[in-house]
């Protein structure tokens, strides 16, 4: 399976780091050794200063599919879930600067919590759901799907143009603001409205 992450979808995020507002999806990928599941400890790696967390709504494909219209979009995906898109901002500052590829800043290992998965059916509305998180009992990003410039058929549409999906692949939707630096000892707590989808340490 492949991971593949949509970069600065909300645009009060996008102004938060002096990003412009993209007018096509900022895309980019985390290779399967991202993944941390279970709400297993994120061990803090010593490479980096600076590791933000990132909040962000994760699609789950469930079948194969290329070229898909965005009018279809929706038949590709069951379950959602949440996941944090572990970012080593010092690492990635340094790249940007000099136009180069971000990997060494997104793709590293455990980069990528995923909660439990959910049927989307059991959302009233995808187009308008909250997420959260809190690190240590204190609300440091709070979201709105409503607020994501790509729409998750747009998104889907967009990139299987260019890359097939596959069943199994996973698609992290973007960050709203708030994001900031983790230190060793704390606790992240996310939720999808009122359900409680990731709760863990860092180490
Ligand atoms: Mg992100």
């Amino acid at each position: 399976m492949k991971i593949i992450a949509i970069g600065r979808n909300y645009a009060e995020h996008a102004k938060e780091l002096n990003n412009p507002v993209p007018g096509v999806p900022v895309i980019f990928m985390k290779p399967d050794t991202a993944l941390l599941k279970e709400n297993k400890p994120f061990y803090h790696p010593d490479f980096s200063e600076d590791i933000h967390h990132e909040i962000e709504i994760v699609l789950k494909i469930s079948k194969e599919g290329k070229n898909i219209s965005e009018k279809f979009a929706a038949n590709y995906f069951d379950e959602i879930a949440l996941g944090g898109d572990f970012t080593a901002r010092d690492i990635q500052s340094r790249h940007k600067e000099k136009g180069l590829p971000w990997e060494l800043a997104k793709a590293f290992d455990n980069s990528a919590p995923v909660s439990a998965f959910l049927p989307k059916t059991q959302f009233a509305d995808l187009k308008n759901l909250n997420f959260r998180l809190d690190v240590n009992g204190q609300t440091r990003q709070q979201g709105n799907t409503s607020f994501m410039l790509f729409s998750f058929e747009y998104i889907i549409a967009f990139v299987s143009k260019y890359i097939t999906l596959k069943k199994g692949d996973l698609i992290f939707t973007g960050t709203p603001q708030g994001v900031s630096k983790v230190t060793i000892g704390d606790r992240l707590e996310g939720y999808i409205e009122d359900n409680k989808m990731l709760d863990f340490l860092v180490k």
